[in-house]
């Protein structure tokens, strides 16, 4: 339960960050709230030669508006900076809602929106969310910056579109689409919180019909995914009952669903099913 040596550095600016990460060729691990990186380290799970703790840089915690509904939220902000936000939670309700279901209070006062996916957990809560919110990232390293779509980022379990030499800066999510409404719904693992299936949904009616759905699962498989079947049975469908529980049957279309001790795969597609179900009715009775 005691990590390996390390050296530990507490660079005071970004750049600073960065030129430490780029000469430590590989062997440093960025610390941010360390709830997922600390218990690694003590299990000798991961081994990172330096930790290069980010945790002081303020520039990374800033929520900004970017106006017309937009927000752009540092990848140090907290769990809990962003419930605490009026900002980020008027814009994108679905936060306001989700969070909440997130750990405990220790790691939703530790724990960054950046650590969380830049750790890619399969059974995040938050990738889910941000692909539903049709999120951008933005990355930094000593080579300049890059703006990433969220649905590039996340490669497989515990992997990303993240380099050795790149820091996670920001998060950026548009403004939602007129009339749609949002929801998360999970059935989560009752000790530590986490998803065993978790499902975001942000649908809106154009007229009378489904002009918008942007749906989002974690959980069932090695990464978050969008449940492009289900999206497309729902946009031009009525949004009555039946149209959603036909288009809920997809949620697990293309998908290796996992099997492990919480859930075995035959349990885990029903209640993919079942939250893709809810998830969607929630959105639309946000905004009916
Ligand atoms: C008891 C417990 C319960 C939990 N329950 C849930 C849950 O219900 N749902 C859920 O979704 N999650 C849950 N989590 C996970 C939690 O959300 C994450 O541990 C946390 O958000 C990670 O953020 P952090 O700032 O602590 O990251 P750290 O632990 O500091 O870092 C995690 C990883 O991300 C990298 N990293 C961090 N920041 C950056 C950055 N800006 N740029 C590049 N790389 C970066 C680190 O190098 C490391 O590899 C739980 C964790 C614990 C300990």
């Amino acid at each position: 339960m005691i990590p390996a040596a390390f050296d530990y550095a507490r660079p005071a600016s970004l750049d600073e960050a960065l030129m430490l990460l780029a000469r430590s060729g590989g062997s440093a691990k960025v610390l941010a709230g360390g709830q997922s990186l600390l218990p690694l380290m003590r299990l000798r799970l991961a081994s990172p030669g330096q930790l290069i703790d980010i945790g002081r840089i303020a520039e990374l915690r800033a929520i900004r508006d970017l106006g017309g509904g937009a927000t752009a939220i540092g990848a140090l902000a907290t769990y809990r900076g962003v419930l605490d936000s009026e900002l980020a939670t008027r814009n994108h309700p679905i936060l306001a809602t989700a969070i909440p279901l997130i750990g405990d209070v220790q790691v939703r006062n530790r724990g960054t929106l950046g650590g969380a996916i830049a750790h890619a957990d399969p059974a995040s809560d938050l990738p889910a969310i941000l692909l539903a919110l049709d999120a951008t990232v933005v990355i930094r390293s000593g080579n300049g910056e890059r703006v990433v779509g969220i649905d590039g980022f996340f490669q497989g379990a515990f992997a990303t579109d993240l380099a050795e030499d790149e820091i996670l800066t920001e998060i950026r999510l548009p403004a939602t689409p007129p009339g749609a409404g949002m929801a998360y719904r999970a059935i989560e693992q009752p000790a530590s919180g986490y998803s065993m299936v978790g499902v975001a949904a942000v649908v809106g009616r154009n007229g009378g019909s489904i002009g918008h759905a942007r749906i989002a699962i974690t959980g069932v498989g090695e990464v978050a995914y969008r449940a492009a079947a289900v999206e497309a049975a729902l946009v031009g469908s009525d949004g009555g009952a039946a149209a959603i529980g036909a288009a809920a049957v997809h949620a697990t279309d293309g998908q290796v669903v996992s099997s492990d001790f919480n859930a075995n795969a035959e349990y885990r597609a029903v209640m993919a099913e079942v939250h893709t179900r809810r998830a969607i009715e929630a959105a639309l009775a946000a905004v009916d």
